[in-house]
C-alpha cells in the first residue's frame, strides 16, 4: 500500500513520467521487524534489491551489514558508511581481479560454490573467510533461483575442505531458498543440508561457524504473506531441530523483504485499445513495462497490485503492456489483469510493492525511454 507520505509527495511534487517513490520509514520498520524476528541473526541487506544511497545510508546507520555482488556494490556499501567487516562478497561468480580489489578494500568474507572459485579466492584474498553455497530446490518461491548458484551438499564438503587446505578460513554454509518464498518450511530443508555439511567436516576436525540463510523473505503483492515474525519462529525452530544446543552464528540477507513494500511506482495510461471490435479483453498500455523496471513480470512471475482512482467502478480483464516497441514488453497476458472499465487514457495508476528489483532492472535508453527515476523520501 502506498503510504500517506508517498501519496503526499506525488500530489505536491507531481513528478513527470513514470517514477518510483520509496518511503524510508517503511524500510526502517522492515529492518526493525527482521531484527525482532531473528534477534540472533546478523542482517546483511542484499544491495542489489535497491542500492539507492539513501537506503544504504539508513541501513548502515541502523547497524545493518551488506551482501554485495560486485566491486561497485562493495564501494556503494562503504560509501554509505558500512565498514569492510560488515560487507560480504556474496556472489559465487567473481573475476579474480575483482576479488583482489575487494580484498584491497578490506573485504574478508566471500561466497564460493566450487573448487575452481576457491582457488581464485585463495590467490586473491589469502586467509579470507569463505562460505559455500548449497543448492536448494526453490520450491514454494515465486521467483525461484534455479540451479545457477550452489552445489550439492556432498560437493560443499569438498569445496570447504579444499579451502582449508589452501589456507582459507572454511567458515560456513549458505543457501537461498528462492525469492518471494512463501513456504515457511523451505528453510528447514536447507538447514538440514547445512547441518550435514557441518557434521561431515567436524569429523575431520574442520569446525564451521556460520550458516548464511540467504534472502527469500516476501513482499505482499496481491496475496497475503506471513509476517517476518512467522519466518523467524519457523527458522529458529529449524535451527534448534537440526543444530540442537550448538546453533552456529547465522546471517540473513533480505532484499525484497527489506524494500519491496517501501516503494510505489507512479505510471500513466498511454493507450487503451482492442485488436478487434468483438474483443472482450482490452489492451492497456502503460508508460512503464518490462524494460522500464518491471522485469520481474517475466513469465508473469510477480503480479503487482495496481491501484487506480476508479477502483470502485466495475472491472474487466485487460492485457497489460509497456510502451516500448519490443513485442516481449507485455506484463500480463496469460493471466489478464482486472482494471476498471472506466479507466481512461491519461489516468495515473500506482503499481505497489515495487521498492525492490525495479530501478536497477530498468534499461538505460531502450527506444529512448530514460531509466526509471527514483525518489527516496
Ligand atoms: C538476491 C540475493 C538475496 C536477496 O534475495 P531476496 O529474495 O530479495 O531476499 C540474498 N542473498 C543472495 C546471495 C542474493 O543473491
Amino acid at each position: 500500500m502506498a503510504t500517506q507520505r508517498v501519496l503526499d509527495f506525488l500530489a505536491t511534487r507531481r513528478p513527470e513520467g513514470p517514477c518510483l517513490v520509496v518511503d524510508l520509514d517503511v524500510v526502517r520498520d522492515n529492518f526493525r521487524a527482521f531484527e525482532k524476528a531473528l534477534p540472533d541473526s546478523k542482517i546483511y541487506y542484499a544491495v542489489k534489491a535497491n542500492p539507492a544511497p539513501e537506503i544504504l545510508r539508513l541501513l548502515a546507520a541502523m547497524g545493518s551489514s551488506f551482501d554485495t555482488a560486485s566491486v561497485a556494490e562493495v564501494e556503494m556499501a562503504l560509501d554509505a558508511g558500512a565498514t569492510a567487516d560488515r560487507i560480504s562478497f556474496g556472489n559465487t561468480i567473481k573475476k579474480e581481479r575483482d576479488i583482489a580489489r575487494a580484498y584491497a578494500l578490506g573485504i574478508r568474507l566471500y561466497a564460493v560454490d566450487s573448487v575452481e572459485e576457491v582457488e581464485k579466492v585463495s590467490r586473491a584474498a589469502p586467509g579470507a573467510r569463505v562460505f559455500c553455497r548449497v543448492l536448494t530446490d526453490g520450491e514454494g518461491a515465486e521467483w525461484p533461483l534455479s540451479r545457477k548458484f550452489g552445489c550439492v551438499p556432498a560437493m560443499a564438503v569438498d569445496v570447504l575442505r579444499h579451502a582449508r587446505k589452501l589456507g582459507l578460513d572454511a567458515y560456513g554454509v549458505s543457501f537461498h531458498v528462492g525469492s518471494q518464498q512463501t513456504d515457511l518450511t523451505a528453510w528447514d530443508r536447507a538447514l538440514a543440508d547445512a547441518k550435514r555439511v557441518f557434521a561431515t567436516l567436524a569429523e575431520e576436525g574442520i569446525v564451521l561457524k556460520m550458516v548464511n540463510m540467504g534472502g527469500g523473505f516476501p513482499t505482499r503483492y496481491l496475496k497475503d504473506v506471513p509476517a517476518a515474525q512467522a519466518y523467524g519462529q519457523a527458522i529458529f525452530g529449524s535451527l534448534r531441530k537440526h543444530f540442537g544446543n550448538d546453533i552456529p552464528e547465522t546471517i540473513i540477507e533480505p532484499g525484497r523483504g527489506m524494500v519491496g513494500n517501501a516503494g510505489v511506482i507512479k505510471s500513466e495510461v498511454v493507450l487503451i485499445s482492442k485488436k478487434a471490435d468483438n474483443d472482450n479483453v482490452r489492451w492497456v498500455y502503460l508508460d512503464i513495462g518490462k524494460f522500464g523496471g518491471l522485469a520481474e513480470t517475466m513469465d508473469e512471475a510477480i503480479r503487482y497490485p495496481i491501484v487506480t482512482a476508479r477502483d470502485e467502478d466495475e472491472k474487466a480483464l485487460c492485457v497489460l503492456a509497456g510502451p516500448t516497441c519490443d513485442s516481449a514488453d507485455v506484463m500480463y497476458e496469460k493471466a489478464p489483469y482486472p482494471l476498471p472499465l472506466s479507466l481512461t487514457i491519461g489516468d495515473e495508476v500506482l503499481i505497489e510493492g515495487t521498492g525492490a528489483y525495479t530501478t536497477t532492472y530498468s534499461a538505460v535508453a531502450f527506444n529512448g525511454f530514460e531509466p526509471l527515476r527514483s525518489y527516496v523520501i
